[in-house]
């Protein structure tokens, strides 16, 4: 089922400090880079710390709003690094019941505490670094839903899709991206049953809209083991999987993160 996620490596060598920096993946919006090579460096993103594992591991995030130039410093060094821009799709979705478009007063308070709940799953800053081995498909089947596309939601835009939706039958797997451990297991107004896994450095991955959960919090999981079956629960208008890949409180893209 799994496959590990081709390591192309166009590194953007530091020339200082003497050891340079590698990682994998292209600095665009939406981007999440797992970088090596920087054991006891000290590390900054656009002035906020990054934690590097005793090996070396590390990872960097642009948000799909990220501006064209990120500032990362290293041992106190800034260094520039070019954020290429990206198109972002508009998606219009019709046909959602009006209630789940525009929620009434205790629903929205509702949300607000999922919110807060997921924010506080959503930082935690682990020292694992599960992350490093890459990612690999949840779930088979046909994309139905691209990060960052503009949502038009019966006529009213909404916030963009910060996830990619594969859609299969009520019931197909839905494997862990990556080994990790479970933060969230619970059910959401928006996303319907949830899992939120923890991969370290405060690396997550995101599974809704799932029919039924196999794991429960706290729960270490392999990469490639079955954790839930897709489901239609939620703010769907069909069974999909919403798969999320956040680094903190920025969600990012996971089709790079994927073999191809
Ligand atoms: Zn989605």
């Amino acid at each position: 089922m799994r496959r590990r996620a081709a390591l192309a490596l166009p590194a953007l060598l530091l020339a200082r400090p003497a050891r340079a920096l590698q990682w994998r993946g292209t600095a665009t919006q939406g981007a999440l880079l797992i970088g090596q090579g920087a054991a006891g460096a000290r590390l900054a993103l656009d002035g906020q710390p990054v934690r590097v594992s005793p090996e070396g591991y590390f990872v960097l995030g642009f948000g799909r709003d990220h501006g064209p130039r990120a500032t990362l410093a290293v041992n106190g060094s800034p260094q520039l690094i070019e954020v290429a821009p990206r198109h972002w799709d508009t998606q219009h979705i019709t046909g959602l019941p009006p209630a789940q478009v525009t929620p009434d007063a205790a629903t929205l308070e509702r949300i607000r505490v999922e919110r807060e709940r997921l924010a506080v799953v959503r930082g935690i800053d682990s020292a694992a670094t599960d992350f490093a081995s890459g990612f690999g498909w949840p779930a088979r089947g046909r994309i139905s839903g691209i990060y960052g596309s503009q949502r038009i939601l019966n006529g009213q835009p909404r916030q963009p899709h910060l996830a990619l939706d594969v859609a299969g039958p009520v019931g197909t797997p839905i494997h862990a991206a990556c080994a990790g451990r479970v933060t969230l297991a619970a059910e959401f107004h928006f996303f319907g049953r949830l899992l939120v896994l923890d991969h370290g450095h405060g690396v997550n991955t995101l599974y809704a809209h799932l029919s039924a959960i196999d794991v429960r919090e706290g729960q270490r999981v392999s990469a490639g083991e079955r954790i839930a079956a897709m489901g239609a629960t939620g703010r769907v208008t069909g069974p999909h999987l919403h798969f999320g890949v956040s680094w903190f409180r920025t969600f990012l893209d996971p089709q790079p993160l994927l073999p191809g």
